[in-house]
């Protein structure tokens, strides 16, 4: 059992760390281990969920930003010491560990960094075929949310171009300490078969971040940006709002600015 003191929850680091270990149970096994040998837990902290990752038949590798966590990790998890990396995810090259090979991340992740901690995944996306674990609730709703939804933005387009992305369920505060203010939710995305997508991946990128920069303008408004020719945005996709383009319609919109851009 345990030879240290507990880690005192640092708020500018957004500890938050579960105390239900039933739970910790659940979110680990949300990982199918299909496509991969190594998994990377993002902001372990006392191991709450390490425990039962390290039971599965994979190698799992943790990255953790705080030194007195990665001592208490050191100092309980003995098997672990040299995939602990006391490192920030968002700054730190991941392929000094996996070496292009293909890994999962997991984690109960540190809520003031979520939606860094999605793009640098979307990034990484030829590697990366499952992503599970905990966000605050309002984030993993967006990222799984369809169009039409009042949650629907940036980070749900994006993700769900390469992924499938599923909510499994809520998470209390009072399962936490110290308790965060908001619920949490956990979700799964799962990398589609299909990933590469049928435009150019730079332009759909700016295509969707430009678009809802004024989310209740329309597409012909907020695209100015592209020079776009008259004839062009005569098309009826652009007297649209962001909102309510699907996954698909943002494709066909960048294939359609892609061509145009051409002439
Ligand atoms: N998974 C643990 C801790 C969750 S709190 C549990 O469920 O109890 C979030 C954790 O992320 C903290 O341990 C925090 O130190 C760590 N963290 C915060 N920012 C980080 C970063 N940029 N890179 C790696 N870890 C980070």
């Amino acid at each position: 059992m345990s030879h240290n003191h507990q880690v005192k929850a640092k708020k500018h680091l957004g500890q938050h760390f579960l105390k239900d270990e039933t739970i910790a149970k659940k979110i680990a096994d949300t990982l199918s281990l299909n496509g991969y040998k190594d998994v990377l837990e993002i902001g372990p902290g006392m191991g709450v969920l390490t425990q039962f990752l390290i039971q599965k038949n994979v190698v799992t590798h943790v990255i953790e930003i705080d030194a007195e966590s990665v001592a208490y990790l050191k100092d309980n998890y003995l098997n672990l010491s040299d995939r602990i990396y006391e490192r920030d995810f968002l700054k730190f090259d991941l392929n000094l560990i996996f070496k292009n090979r293909p890994f999962a991340i997991i984690g109960n992740f540190p809520y003031n960094i979520s939606s860094q901690i999605v793009f640098k995944t979307l990034e990484m996306r030829q590697q990366i075929p499952e992503f599970a674990g905990m966000f605050q609730k309002e984030v993993a709703q967006r990222i799984c949310s369809k169009e039409g939804s009042k949650v629907y933005g940036i980070l749900s387009v994006l993700t769900q171009a390469f992924y499938d992305a599923e909510y499994l369920f809520t998470v209390p505060p009072s399962v936490f300490n110290p308790p965060p203010k908001v619920d949490s939710g956990v979700l799964v995305l799962k990398r589609k078969n299909e990933y590469k997508l049928p435009c150019h991946e730079d332009l759909f990128f700016r295509v969707v971040k430009t678009g809802f920069q004024q989310r209740r303008k329309t597409l012909r408004n907020s695209l100015k940006t592209f020079n776009l020719s008259d004839n062009l945005k005569a098309n009826a996709i652009f007297g649209q709002r962001p909102e309510q383009l699907s996954v698909s319609d943002f494709i066909e919109l960048t294939t359609l600015i892609e061509k145009d851009q051409k002439k």
